[in-house]
């Protein structure tokens, strides 16, 4: 039971602070009732009576500085109510109910959801934390209020954590770090995150924080005695110009040096903008006036010119950014910006909640989007430790910024290709890319993107994302959307080459697929342990069980392979590897002709022509297929020259490490002899090729051959031909472009 005295104390103390809050309140809202404010007040001051903090103080204190910040953000009463109340569940004996009861649905709400969160524990296990992150963004979308209070009541918590023990500083200010100041950045705030940032650098690194705040703190005197020169000839200068604006000068954040030392390996001396300055503007014509009146004065440093103002971050944030260099050859950097953008850039989302107010701005609705779709995103992934890898991506953008050919300005992850830009406009877009236009020209899909781009697309209906395209990708959405579709159909591939390979392999039968019966097909399933007939056809298609295996259990007692049913088949299932080549024809054609610096690309060969490894070869963008690959042998490739420009330069891939195989057709002119066949196939196969197709005419005891191989590349070809040519008999041979 507290004394008299101290409750007299403690009630005096409390009384000062809620003065001020009303006092706030009532400066930035005066339209608002502030009844439920008060009665949230005399509420919390009852349960919260005799607690006290790490400080020393009365508990009271710390909800009261909440619904401070709070009210600096200029919430409404119902969030300053819920901030007043936020800990009142966890820490008194008031529950959920009780809150519902005197305070009404929303305030209860609100409070409900800052407590789930506070019952989080951020452990450092990244498993965990990308689960927690996963609750407290659904909170946030649920009600945006509830984030806003958690991370006021974080605030408040890091201004005061010097009282509490070392290894809890560690933790809280590693959360902070982790967590909310990436959630305050995100969501446009930039005076919170600043804070968080600078305070829990100083408690997660004391040494380093103290290293780098005497090394600030020496040059200090110097840097504001610059500024102060800085901005007088600004000042004069826009007073001469006729525009009114004000001028604000800083020595950066701790946080944001200590950052950038890490990052460039560099000492506080090295560090150039250690000065910034902002002029702050009455309209967005005077911030472009005000660029041309600096850069004017002093020489701006190439390409350090930002225009955010155009093409705003995705959190929003517009301002002008230019390095100039003075006449001393110091460069320091000036940010131009309106009152609204300085304002949106200091507070964020809560720069426009109105939430009374019903709807909020688009911008806002925006963040929520944002937000909505993170949520949506993790859903896909199952793994939570990517969520987060993902999320911290996100969290961090070092963004580019693109446009459509339209002119909409669209925003990627540095380092990201077209797949990212086509997922960014539509899902099916994406699934269907086959290649871009950047400012024009043709570009490989591994082609990494630079602000500015312009990018066009290239689609073609039917086209499927490839596993390869995940090694492509920068954002995560489009990680996610290709992830979610290879799973969703690499079954359904794997099934339909279990099929083709029984079907293959039935035919030497003489047997149709449609012959064998669904029953005797699930006998064979079953006896594999398997559910399914399409299990079955699955597993034959990933290569689990042997074509021939299965189908030997499925045939008829007896059954023999007929010689023309083999014949039919020859070349595709006769030889070892023949599997890999129809899974390999089938999971992705374009792959077997993988062309250096546009392996990515949609690539075909001609089929005037059909180039193979080690032929001379030139490409030719066709319109909408893709780009088609010419021996430079071909005649086709004169007319190409009618249109030069849709020329591009190709060479074969130097990565050779899994075998590809070309179909050439060679026409053998030769004696019709017995035995002629076989020694035409003995060459063949001893030169480890595979025949596909074959076919024989014969007149006058003479005999053209036509066999289609398949031909790993042109000294493969060469020495197939060479071996023919030796054949007693053999007359000619000769390679048939078309096939
Ligand atoms: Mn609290």
């Amino acid at each position: 039971m507290a004394s008299l005295r101290q409750q007299i104390a403690t009630t005096a103390l409390t009384l000062t602070k809620f003065r001020e809050l009303m006092k706030r309140m009532q400066e930035n809202r005066p339209q608002d009732d502030l009844t439920i404010v008060k009665k949230a007040y005399d509420y919390s001051l009852k349960n919260h009576e005799g607690q006290t903090r790490a400080s020393g103080d009365p508990y009271l204190i710390h909800p009261l500085e909440v619904a401070l910040v709070l009210a600096e953000m200029k919430m409404d009463p119902i969030a300053i109510s819920a901030g007043l109340l936020h800990d009142s569940v966890e820490d008194t004996s008031v529950t959920i109910v009780d809150i519902r009861k005197e305070f009404g649905e929303q305030v209860a709400h609100i409070v409900e959801g800052v407590t789930k969160i506070s019952k989080i524990d951020f452990a450092t296990r990244e498993e965990q934390q990308a689960e927690n992150l996963r609750k407290m963004m659904l909170a946030m979308v649920d009600d945006i209020r509830v984030v806003l209070i958690k991370l006021a009541d974080r605030l408040h918590n890091m201004r005061t954590l010097e009282h509490l023990p070392p290894d809890r500083q560690h933790k809280i200010a590693e959360e902070t770090l982790e967590i909310y100041a990436p959630i305050a950045h995100r969501l446009g705030m930039g005076k919170i995150r600043g804070e968080l940032e600078d305070l829990g650098f100083r408690f997660l690194d004391p040494v380093g924080y103290e290293q780098v705040e005497k090394s600030v703190n020496a040059r200090r005197k110097q840097g504001e005695a610059f500024l102060a020169k800085m901005e007088q000839i600004i000042t004069h200068k826009l007073k001469e110009a006729g525009i009114q604006a004000r001028v604000e000068s800083r020595i950066k954040r701790l946080f944001s040096i200590h950052k950038k030392l890490q990052r460039q390996h560099i000492s506080v001396d090295q560090v150039y903008d250690l000065c910034a300055m902002r002029v702050i503007t009455r309209s967005l014509q005077d911030c472009y006036a005000v660029l041309g009146i600096i850069h004017n004065l002093w020489r701006p440093v190439p390409g350090r010119i930002k225009d955010f103002i155009a093409m705003p971050r995705p959190n929003f944030y517009q301002s002008l950014h230019t390095s100039v260099i003075t006449e001393d050859g110091t460069p320091f950097e000036i940010q131009i910006r309106t009152e609204d953008m300085h304002k949106m850039a200091e507070e964020g989302i809560a720069a426009h909640w109105k939430y009374k107010d019903g709807p909020v701005s688009a911008q806002d609705e925006q963040r929520l989007a944002w937000l909505r779709q993170v949520v949506e995103w993790q859903q896909d992934v199952s793994d939570p430790a990517e969520f987060l890898s993902t999320l911290k991506v996100d969290l961090y953008p070092e963004e580019v910024y693109t446009f459509t050919p339209k002119g909409k300005v669209v925003v990627l992850p540095r380092d990201a290709t077209p797949i990212d830009f086509a997922y960014t406009i539509h899902t099916e877009v994406g699934h269907t890319c086959i290649g871009a236009k950047v400012n024009g020209r043709m570009v490989p899909l591994r082609h990494k993107l630079h602000s500015g781009d312009i990018v066009e697309i290239l689609t073609q209906p039917g086209h499927k994302p490839s596993r390869d395209w995940l090694g492509l990708v920068r954002s995560s959405r489009s990680r996610n959307k290709i992830k979610h579709w290879l799973n969703l159909h690499q079954r359904e591939r794997a099934i339909e080459i279990g099929r083709k390979l029984i079907e293959k392999e039935a035919r030497k039968y003489r047997i149709a697929l449609k012959e064998i019966r669904d029953e005797d097909l699930l006998k064979v399933a079953n006896s594999y342990g398997l559910g399914k007939a399409d299990d079955l056809m699955s597993g034959i298609g990933y290569g689990k069980y042997s074509a021939r295996q299965v189908l030997a259990k499925l045939l008829p007692a007896g059954a023999t392979p007929s010689i023309a049913g083999e014949i039919e088949a020859e070349g595709l299932t006769s030889q070892p590897g023949a599997i890999a080549n129809v899974v390999r024809r089938v999971f992705g054609d374009h792959n077997a002709i993988t062309v250096r610096g546009q392996g990515d690309m949609l690539v075909y060969r001609a089929r005037c022509c059909n180039p193979i490894r080690g032929e001379g070869i030139v490409g030719y963008i066709t319109r909408g297929k893709g780009v088609a690959v010419h021996s430079v042998n071909c005649p086709n490739v004169t007319n190409l020259l009618y249109e030069p420009e849709r020329r591009i330069d190709v060479e074969w891939a130097r990565d050779e490490s899994t075998p590809t195989a070309y179909p050439v057709k060679l026409t053998v002119y030769c004696d019709d002899r017995f035995g002629m066949l076989k020694s035409i196939t003995g060459v063949i196969g001893d030169a480890q090729s595979n025949i596909r197709n074959i076919a024989a005419r014969t007149s006058n005891s003479q005999a053209s051959v036509e066999v289609v191989l398949d031909i790993a590349d042109l000294k493969h070809l060469e020495q197939i031909i060479a071996g023919l040519r030796k054949i007693p008999g053999v007359h000619e041979v000769q390679r048939l472009q078309k096939i």
